[in-house]
């Protein structure tokens, strides 16, 4: 990356008080000029808590918009305005409406890869890493939980006494990976060790030495004392690769397992965000955004 834009993007930040965060499945050199990188609701959590008045989210809508649902006071800047979430998508706040007059006693249950609307008409959310212990501890007897049918699934398999009804939504980037593809993975890599993610399918997760959040299988990787097949979306192969040259990491199907909502962020286009120049400030309706925090209060009481 070009040395001067690197310096021009720091002094910039430093006069608009602005501080850079960015998703794990950001390209190298966004992870480069972050302050902060991270699992979506990490990033959120550490926002909310740092003093600068202005925040810049490389990553997708939901993720800004859980910035601005824990930091209301911040201006929060999306670089990117049409880097939306396939899977955030899948479901809209009137279509959970509607599944709930059909469950009227269940509690329904949002994965934070949904929008701000959507969590506002959920009773609790759960990431991927606090999915499993969440749904384990709620009480109610039925369970909707939306919108990934693979992370769901996942955990349904897991707590067999749950009575979990799936929403048919999929991330598009990790569904779309085969078992064909992990399988010759690891004909190719026999030494290695597989970690993939929860939002990959059933027939994908069961070949896995771990399945866990992007956060978890980082930690996996880095502590492990084999090679590790990278079952996740490409831009954390490509950011341990660059950052741990000494150990050995294989990429599992990096054209498959490219977010190209996760891509649209580049130097240049950072530069101008943090000028003002570029991106889009997240407003929320306080109402929504106080309703939507209570399903993320619930998450954290539960959690
Ligand atoms: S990888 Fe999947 S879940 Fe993540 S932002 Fe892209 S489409 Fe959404």
């Amino acid at each position: 990356m070009n040395d001067a834009l690197q310096s021009l993007i720091a002094q910039r930040k430093a006069q608009t008080d602005t501080v850079i965060l960015a998703h794990t499945y950001q390209p190298p050199e966004i992870i480069a000029l972050a302050d902060i990188t991270g699992d979506s609701f990490a990033l959120a959590k550490a926002a909310a808590k740092l003093p600068q008045k202005r925040v810049i989210m490389c990553g997708v809508r939901f993720m800004a918009e859980s910035v601005k649902i824990l930091a209301p006071e911040k201006e929060v800047i999306l670089p990117a305005p049409d880097a939306g979430c396939g899977m955030a998508r899948m479901i809209t706040p009137e279509d959970i409406l509607a599944w709930k007059q059909e469950h009227p006693d269940a509690c329904v249950c949002a994965y934070i890869n949904t929008t701000a609307a959507v969590k506002a008409v959920c009773d609790v959310c759960v990431t991927s890493s606090s999915a499993l212990k969440i749904v384990s501890k709620l009480d109610a007897e039925e369970i909707l939980f939306l919108p990934d049918r693979n992370l769901g699934g996942w955990i349904a398999a897991l707590l067999p006494d749950k009575k979990i009804t799936l929403w048919n939504g999929y991330c598009p980037v990790h569904d779309n990976l085969t078992e064909e593809q992990v399988l010759a993975a690891k004909a190719e890599h026999p030494d290695a060790l597989l970690a993939v993610h929860p939002e990959c399918r059933e027939e994908v997760v069961k070949h896995a030495d771990m399945a866990g959040s992007t956060a978890e299988i980082i930690d996996f990787a880095l502590k492990a004392d084999k090679p590790v097949i990278i079952g996740t979306e490409r831009g954390v192969a490509d950011t341990l690769t660059k950052q741990y040259p000494d150990k050995q990491f294989y990429y599992l199907c990096p054209e498959t397992l490219t977010c190209p909502d996760m891509k649209y962020i580049t130097p240049a286009l950072l530069l101008a965000a943090v000028n003002g120049e570029q991106g889009e400030k997240i407003i929320l309706d306080e109402e929504l955004r106080l309703a939507a925090k209570k399903s993320i209060d619930r998450m954290l009481e539960l959690g």
